[in-house]
């Protein structure tokens, strides 16, 4: 049968989530250190409520969002806070945190729990908010605020996105499989705050197994569509993902909303059902360990503020091939050069990759071969971006819309000159960006 997909571009890399994906979710044990970062999501970090000596418990608030686009950090363990300290965040920059000393018993200050029946869309959106959920499909969007549109959009689609396409991630494959009934929660929750009757999840064929247990687990009702699309990178991303489900197009410097429809990551609806059912805030992270350079890899979940190597070091080490970890996939994941890098809300994954896998080609001149432009789901032209970029001519990279790439890394996979395109046009992207900021 021929598979729904997205028109124009993409690629299909190696999957490999036969290292992971037989492998249940378990809890990591907390460790003996927390920085918890108050930068949780793409807008202003929260406003810290605690300091040094400070004690908490698990889900405690400990920062308060600073502005619309900002989220509420909890506590993800009870201890004693013991400063306000600096820490690596995964691109690199510095940022603060919140250093936690955890105790020996630990006790919950979780949100009390709401019926979400008998709860106003508005009380719903307050609890998702209160809660400080993030996105987690790899923008950490605050969730409150993609489900508060203004009135002059009319929503009529929630699409939930269960594509996974990045290679190596299975975090949300086990989410649909060891928490099939709460994700289903967490999606009638998101459609009633939306007021919809009717909703999609879109999942990649590669996934026949969460296809089939959710298909079970959401029964006859025809409140939701289980629509299978075709395994293809980047599938996952939400201009995709709208054109394969609804057959909808978002216009180039638009968003979903401008088309009547929201997008939310399985991730997100798991965590919009424990913050409403169970009152629990959005204190830890659904990750995937793996790549060839990790002794034991695993699906995990994470109190936010675990240290990389903390994980690692749970997951038995590294083999001495291991040679670059990576925060994400790897697509569209951050090398990382601290292995103190804090996890946080957003975290997909943590991959110690082996120099077999990590293309080393030496960089060559542009072949003009035009891979990149046909791999590019959303007809850009990423070597002219890139060289722009190079240049530092960023006003004609701004007029040739390189603030739309959503920096899927598909052209620089695609490129047999190994040139790193998708870093160039991030680069220029942030330069446009700040311009644009500047002049406004
Ligand atoms: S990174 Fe940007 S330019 Fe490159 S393929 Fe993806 S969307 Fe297109
Ligand atoms: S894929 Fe690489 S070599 Fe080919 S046109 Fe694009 S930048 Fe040049």
């Amino acid at each position: 049968m021929r598979r729904k997909t997205f028109t124009g571009g993409g690629v299909h890399p190696p999957e490999y989530k036969e290292l992971t994906e037989h492998l249940a979710l378990e809890a990591m044990p907390i460790p003996e250190q927390l920085a918890v970062p108050l930068s949780q999501c793409l807008g202003r970090p929260a406003k810290p409520l605690v300091k040094k000596g400070s004690e908490v418990k698990t889900g405690t608030l400990i920062a308060e969002a600073d502005g619309y686009i900002s989220v509420a950090v909890h506590s993800p363990v009870t201890g004693r806070v013991t400063g306000i300290g600096r820490e690596h965040s995964g691109n690199g920059s510095l940022q603060d945190v919140v250093l936690i000393q955890p105790s020996e018993s630990q006790e919950r200050d979780y949100l009390p729990p709401i019926e979400p029946e008998s709860a106003s869309a508005g009380e719903l959106i307050e609890r998702i908010r209160q809660a400080g959920i993030v996105g987690q499909g790899g923008a950490a969007f605050p969730t409150y605020v993609k489900i508060s549109p203004p009135r002059d959009k009319k929503i009529d689609s929630l699409v939930i996105n269960a594509c996974e396409c990045e290679p190596y991630l299975t975090r949300d494959y086990r989410l649909m499989l060891d928490r099939t009934f709460d994700l289903i929660s967490g999606v009638r929750i998101l459609m009633k705050i939306l007021g919809l009757r009717k909703s999609s999840i879109g999942i990649e064929d590669n996934k026949p197994e969460a296809i089939r247990k959710l298909r079970e687990t959401a029964g006859t009702d025809g409140d939701l569509e289980i629509i299978p699309l075709k395994t293809k990178y980047p599938q996952g991303g939400e201009k995709m993902l709208l054109k394969a489900v609804l057959d909808r197009e978002v216009p180039q410097g638009k968003l979903p909303m401008d088309v009547g429809a929201v997008v939310q990551n399985t991730g997100t609806a798991v965590a919009v059902h424990d913050a409403v059912v169970n009152g629990e805030p959005a204190i830890k992270a659904v990750l995937t360990v793996s790549g060839r350079g990790i002794r034991k890899p695993r699906n995990l979940v994470v109190p936010v503020g675990t240290a990389i190597r903390d994980v690692i070091r749970f997951c038995g080490g590294i083999h001495e091939t291991a040679a670059r970890i990576l925060v994400g996939g790897p697509m569209m994941g951050t090398a990382q050069h601290s292995a103190r890098t804090p996890v946080v809300k957003a975290t997909s994954g943590i991959l110690v990759l082996t120099k077999e896998e990590i293309s080393w080609g030496r960089e060559t001149a542009c072949l003009k071969c035009g891979r990149c432009v046909s791999a590019c789901a959303l007809n850009l032209m990423p070597t002219r971006l890139a060289r722009l970029s190079r240049l530092g001519r960023f006003e004609e990279a701004g007029k040739l819309n390189i603030t739309t790439c959503m920096e899927c890394g598909t052209c620089a996979y695609e490129c047999p000159a190994h040139i790193p395109l998708v870093q160039w046009i991030r680069l220029g992207k942030q330069a446009v960006l700040r311009m644009q900021r500047n002049r406004n």
